[in-house]
C-alpha cells in the first residue's frame, strides 16, 4: 500500500469534525464502517447517546485462539484558544507533514488500522481473526469505551494493539487513571457570626494540607516510576460575607500497575474524615505487559526491523481505551503502537509525519499476519 491511499485516508478522516465536546463521531463512524463492511468484515455499531458511535467490525475467528483486536478512537480534542495557522479539518501538506486535528492523535492511526485491515477479510477465515474497536468518547474520560466494555459486542480478544500515537514506537503500557470530587459540607451563617456556622472551606483546606503530604508508600515501578497525585481544582463558597456551606476539591491520581483503586479510595475516605463524599467520575486501571510476554516480543521483533532499533520496554505518558477494554478481554496483552507524533496530541497547528502513517500500516499488516498465521 503507498503512502499516498494512507494519506488520503487519513485526510478524509480529519474532514470530519469530530471535536470533543460534543463529539459526534456518527458520519465518521459509519465511513470507517462502511469501508469495513465493503472490505468483508462484520460491522456492528454502539451508540452510547445521540451521535455518540463506535464501530466494532470482526472477521475470521476459531475456537482455539481469540482474535487479535486493533483499537483507535475517532474523536479529537478542541482546537485550543490559540490561532492555527493551518486549516484543522482540511488535511494541509508540508514536506512529509500532514496538518489537521487529530492528525497525530489519532486519524493517522485509524487510517493506518484500516488499511491493514483491508484486502484481509477472507484471508482470515478459519484463523484466529481479527476485530477492530473503534470507538467514539476517549478524549475526557474514556466514556465510549466504558460504556462498550458493558455490552456484549467486544467479544473475546487475545492481544490488543492501541494506535494511540508512539511514533511507531511499543510501548509496553501506561499509567492508571483516578479522578474525583471530594465534597465536604458545613453550616452557613452570617460573615460576622462565624461561630454560628461551619466553615466547610476550612475542612477542605485541612484535608488538602494531608493531600499535600500523602505517601502512596509504594516503591517505585520500573518502568513508569512513582504515583502522583495532584488537586486540579477547588470550589466553595458563595459570597464573602458568608460561612460556606459546601466546598470541593477536584483530584487526579495516576496509578502505576498493582495498585488497587478501591483500596485507594478507603484511604481517601480515611484521610478526608467520615463526612466527605466522594465522587469518582473516572477510573482507569494501569495497563502493562510484561516486556518478556510472548507476543510482546513478536511485536518487537517486527518494530526492531522497522525503527532499525530494538525497543526497550517504554511506558506512554498518557491514558488510552485500554484499561477499559482489558475489562472484557482479561489478561490480553496490550502494546501501544501508532503513526501519530506523541509530542503532537492536542498542540496548536497538530501534524503527523506521513510517512509513519505508511509504516504503522506495514508494522499491522505484519502483526495480522503473525496471530492469524497467513
Ligand atoms: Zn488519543
Amino acid at each position: 500500500m503507498s503512502t499516498e491511499s494512507a494519506v488520503a485516508l487519513t485526510r478524509t478522516l480529519l474532514r470530519f469534525d469530530t471535536v470533543n465536546p460534543p463529539g459526534r463521531e456518527r458520519d465518521c463512524a459509519r465511513y470507517a464502517g462502511a469501508l469495513l463492511q465493503d472490505w468483508g468484515f462484520k460491522v456492528d455499531y454502539f451508540e452510547y447517546e445521540d451521535k455518540r458511535t463506535s464501530v466494532i467490525a470482526r472477521a475470521g475467528g476459531s475456537d482455539k485462539k481469540a482474535p487479535l483486536c486493533l483499537t483507535g478512537h475517532l474523536d479529537v480534542v478542541p482546537l485550543g484558544s490559540r490561532a492555527w495557522t493551518k486549516d484543522p479539518f482540511a488535511g494541509e501538506t508540508d514536506g512529509d507533514r500532514l496538518y489537521g486535528r487529530g492528525s497525530s492523535d489519532m486519524k493517522a492511526g485509524i487510517a493506518a488500522i484500516l488499511l491493514a485491515l483491508k484486502g484481509f477479510s477472507k484471508a482470515l477465515t478459519n484463523t484466529p481473526g481479527i476485530i477492530a474497536v473503534l470507538t467514539a468518547a476517549e478524549e475526557g474520560g474514556c466514556i465510549g469505551s466504558y460504556h462498550l466494555a458493558q455490552t456484549q459486542l467486544l467479544g473475546k480478544a487475545g492481544a490488543m494493539l492501541v494506535g494511540e500515537p508512539t511514533a511507531n514506537y511499543p510501548y509496553v503500557g501506561h499509567k492508571g487513571s483516578l479522578k474525583f470530587y471530594a465534597a465536604f459540607k458545613g453550616v452557613s451563617a452570617h460573615g460576622s457570626m462565624p461561630q454560628l456556622g461551619v466553615n466547610a472551606i476550612y475542612k477542605a483546606a485541612r484535608a488538602l494540607g494531608r493531600l499535600e503530604s500523602f505517601d502512596f508508600g509504594l516503591p517505585a515501578h520500573p518502568v513508569m516510576g512513582k504515583p502522583t497525585l495532584n488537586v486540579g481544582t477547588i470550589e466553595g463558597g458563595n459570597a464573602v460575607n458568608s460561612v460556606p456551606d459546601a466546598a470541593s476539591v477536584g483530584v487526579d491520581i495516576r496509578t502505576v500497575p498493582g495498585m488497587d483503586h478501591g483500596e485507594l479510595l478507603t484511604r481517601m475516605k480515611s484521610l478526608f474524615g467520615s463526612e466527605v463524599t466522594l465522587d469518582v467520575f473516572s477510573d482507569m486501571p494501569a495497563v502493562w505487559t510484561t516486556p518478556e510476554q510472548e507476543w510482546v516480543q513478536r511485536v518487537f521483533e517486527i518494530c526492531k526491523r522497522h525503527l532499525g532499533e530494538a525497543p526497550a520496554p517504554r511506558a506512554a505518558s498518557y491514558n488510552t481505551d485500554a484499561g477499559n477494554l482489558l475489562k472484557v478481554y482479561k489478561g490480553a496483552p496490550t502494546v501501544v503502537l501508532g503513526p501519530g507524533e506523541p509530542q503532537m496530541a492536542h498542540q496548536t497547528d497538530e501534524y503527523c509525519s506521513m510517512e509513519r502513517i505508511r509504516q504503522a500500516q506495514e508494522i499491522y499488516e505484519e502483526l495480522i499476519r503473525d496471530w492469524c498465521r497467513i
